[in-house]
């Protein structure tokens, strides 16, 4: 039989059957080593075991027509595997001869050989093991295993050996197996399914992949996966190939095809994700992978009857599965295996026109969209949206998404916790301590225990209660714009939402920045004159929307004195302001010298996932819990706190808020670079601007601003509006908007403006 390939000689050639005091002398000879030599088993390679005083070794003599770049590459991903496995899973490690080669050449009778020499892990293997394994856990073997090659690469990992799920059409040239029900099974899949198969591979995810993690491979102790052994058939490939090839084994004996797929799938989408092609051409590779065993191992057999026990030993048992799974239900297979792997199947998106309809039919009213003719977004990456028709728009304006649109560690980190656990702050886990412990680490000492929320209006409306519990007061000064949130409690100190409706009795205000300096004395007297004493004053701490400002310190340092002075407790609303959000200074506070009593925390603190937080002394929290009580049933649940502690990672990690400063300086330079006579004043700090847009006579011009909004977005860039007169325009980008976006947004400016 003759395949054409090189690589399929390795196939025709024998194993070698070296002498054991011939590869002793080797060993001395090229790695220095002595000891105890005895046969181990192998398919191309001839096996042994070293015994050593260096510890145990297994001794791989190849055969002539191996590839020395294929032993190279073995050794290679060792090493790789070496330095860059995160699991539990051992592997051999690759021992280097005495010249530091990876593979040596020895030669008898004028034929060499390679050797390689990799170090012996203890382990039974699966297909003997007296313990079992559960589908599940196989599955999970195989994502680490993937997990821990990924990166590896080598010239020739893009070999195709004769295994290679994309050579099944030449299966047919290796002859018949005998049996005739499976003759037609097999011919039937390599003539309908194959072509198929290899065109819906297409475009899914590849990498280098072990390829051959069947139970022969796999190492048992104390009823766990422990080693893998075995790369010599390692290859790049579809990493989808790989997971079929240990669910095609587990199919032996078994009765219900579908339960062992969707455990494998299951298993493997614990801890990586599976797009819904790869589940859906799964098992059609299973099935595709059975022929191999069959038509190679039959082939094999015929051409090495030596060694045929040990070729054909899995042959009977796949034609069996192959049977099996054929007499499956294709849709109702692929369905379970589905479900079984998360996968979601995505509704097409409605037309728009419908959809508009269906809102205002289903959302309750008041709920307005923005813009004149509204955006039908369907999906974000980055600092980028897009809608229905394929347009892209910058998006200048969502803060929330601090890391950007479909970060893929948020991603992972909440998809791999929601299936770890996630549950109520009443048990004792891990995540929400560790969140704790870094949120507090962020901000000033003192400020060192949290509670947590699910959003920033959970947060100010624990704050009141924490503060009147404290003070036994009841008042709340706030900005004469301030929005804090849309609980009963919050709404009251919001009057940038009830517009003239009149304030409750236990709310006074003071001006922003920008106006007369903060008299909170003022605000507190007016409260006084009602009869209520001041409990706190809240600050939005960049007064977003007060018009966007930048405090001046002896503002907030002003202000916090005053309110102390009054018996109240001074609090930071950094919902807008906090996490980088404000520059390199991480928080809207720290502009002045003042520590605030309470922190709050909301918005992008999840990057678009409900987390709010309330941080406070340790002193103030001892005194709310001596008078009152607060629990919230999802508020740092661990998925919540994993997000957390994700969105930090990448904050710090990227240094996003030194950044933002950089790139939010950059903006509003190039703002004040446009000659226009409608800009007003130019402010804010970090990637948190705002542009007061003005009339003619120099006052604000909110109706301008709202055509500004609306004409960026016709040029594809989304920024928003705010203030008093709703006539700053709001520009606040997640903060991974760089320079080189900010031209982007700064030539649509230019062309509204002009
Ligand atoms: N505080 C401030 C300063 C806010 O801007 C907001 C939301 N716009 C909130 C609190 C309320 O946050 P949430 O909408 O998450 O409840």
């Amino acid at each position: 039989m003759e395949l054409g390939a090189d690589v399929d000689r390795v196939f025709d050639s024998p194993i070698p059957e070296w002498d054991m005091a011939s590869v002793s002398s080797a060993l001395a000879e090229h790695y220095g080593l002595t000891g105890d030599l005895s046969p181990l088993p192998g398919e191309r390679d001839q096996n042994l075991l070293l015994e050593s005083t260096e510890g145990f070794f297994n001794v791989k003599i190849a055969n002539v027509a191996e590839d020395p770049d294929a032993l190279d590459m073995q050794q290679a991903a060792l090493e790789h595997l070496a330095t860059h496995a995160t699991g539990s899973l051992r592997y051999p490690e690759a021992r280097h001869t005495l010249e530091g080669a990876r593979v040596a050449m020895i030669e008898t009778g004028g034929v060499r050989f390679p050797i390689r020499l990799q170090s012996y892990i203890v382990g039974e293997p699966l297909q003997v093991a007296s313990s079992s394994i559960s589908n599940r856990d196989l599955g999970l073997v195989v994502a680490q295993v993937q997990a821990d090659l990924s990166g590896f690469f080598h010239r020739i990992a893009g070999r195709r050996l004769l295994w290679d799920v994309r050579r099944l059409e030449s299966l047919g040239a290796l002859g018949p197996v005998g049996d005739g029900t499976v003759d037609g099974v097999v011919a039937d899949v390599i003539k309908r399914v194959v072509p198929d198969i290899l065109h819906r591979l297409e475009g899914s995810e590849a990498q280098v992949v072990h390829n051959d993690l069947n139970p022969d491979n796999l190492l048992v102790q104390d009823g766990q996966v422990t080693g893998v052994v075995d790369f010599g058939d390692m290859a790049h490939g579809p990493r989808i190939a790989d997971l079929a090839i240990t669910a095609s084994y587990q199919l032996f004996g078994e009765a219900d095809p579908a339960a062992v797929l969707s455990d494998v799938a299951g298993g493997f989408a614990a801890a990586a994700i599976l797009a819904a092609e790869e589940v859906d051409v799964l098992p059609d590779l299973v099935a595709a992978r059975l022929c191999q065993t069959i038509v190679i191992s039959t082939w094999r057999g015929r051409q090495h009857p030596d060694n045929a026990e040990y070729i054909l030993g899995d042959v009977e048992e796949a034609g069996s599965s192959l049977l099996a799974l054929q007499e499956c239900d294709p849709d109702d297979l692929r369905q379970r295996v589905a479900a079984a792997a998360g996968v979601i199947t995505e509704q097409p998106p409605r037309d728009t026109a419908e959809l508009t309809k269906a809102r205002r039919s289903a959302l309750a009213p008041g709920l307005g969209l923005s813009y004149r003719q509204p955006i039908h977004l369907t999906s974000a990456q980055g600092v980028w949206l897009t809608d229905r028709s394929g347009k892209r728009y910058l998006d200048a304006y969502n803060n929330v998404v601090q890391v950007g649109h479909g970060h893929p560690l948020v991603a992972a980190t909440l998809a791999h916790q929601t299936r770890r656990l996630n549950t109520n702050t009443r048990y004792l886990t891990d995540e929400v301590v560790r969140y704790a412990e870094r949120l507090c680490e962020l901000l000033p000492r003192g400020l060192e225990v949290c509670y947590f929320t699910n959003s920033g209006s959970e947060a100010n409306d624990l704050a009141v209660r924490i503060a009147r519990a404290v003070t036994g007061n009841t008042g709340v000064v706030i900005t004469n714009h301030a929005y804090h949130g849309s609980t009963t409690v919050t709404m009251a100190m919001s009057p940038e939402e009830h517009g003239t409706r009149p304030l409750e009795p236990w709310v006074a205000m003071v001006s922003p920045p920008g106006g007369p300096q903060p008299q909170v004395g003022k605000a507190v007297m007016s409260l006084d004159e009602r009869g209520v004493a001041p409990a706190a004053l809240f600050l939005d701490t960049i007064f977003s929307s007060d018009g966007i400002h930048d405090p001046p310190p002896d503002y907030l340092d002003g202000a916090a004195a005053q309110i102390r002075a009054a018996g109240g407790l001074f609090v930071a609303d950094e919902v807008q302001a906090g996490l980088g959000r404000v520059g390199a200074r991480m928080w809207g506070f720290a502009a002045g010298a003042a520590t605030p009593d309470i922190v709050t925390l909301g918005k992008p603190i999840g990057n678009g996932h409900p987390v709010g937080a309330v941080v406070t002394t340790r002193d103030i929290a001892g005194r709310f819990a001596d008078e009152d009580y607060f629990f919230s049933t999802f508020g740092g649940n661990n998925v919540a706190a994993a997000v957390g502690s994700a969105v930090l990672d990448i904050t710090l990690g990227e240094e996003l808020p030194e950044r933002a400063e950089r790139a939010g300086n950059y903006l509003r330079e190039g703002i004040k670079s446009i000659t226009s006579s409608v800009i007003g004043e130019v402010r804010g700090a970090g990637l948190f601007t705002g542009v007061e847009i003005v009339g003619p006579d120099g006052r604000p011009d909110g109706p301008a601003a709202e055509s500004i909004v609306e004409a960026m977005k016709d040029c594809g860039v989304l920024i928003g509006s705010t203030g008093p007169h709703d006539n700053v325009l709001k520009i606040r980008p997640p903060l991974v908007f760089r320079e080189a976006h900010a031209d982007v947004a700064l030539s649509a400016l230019a062309k509204v403006l002009g």
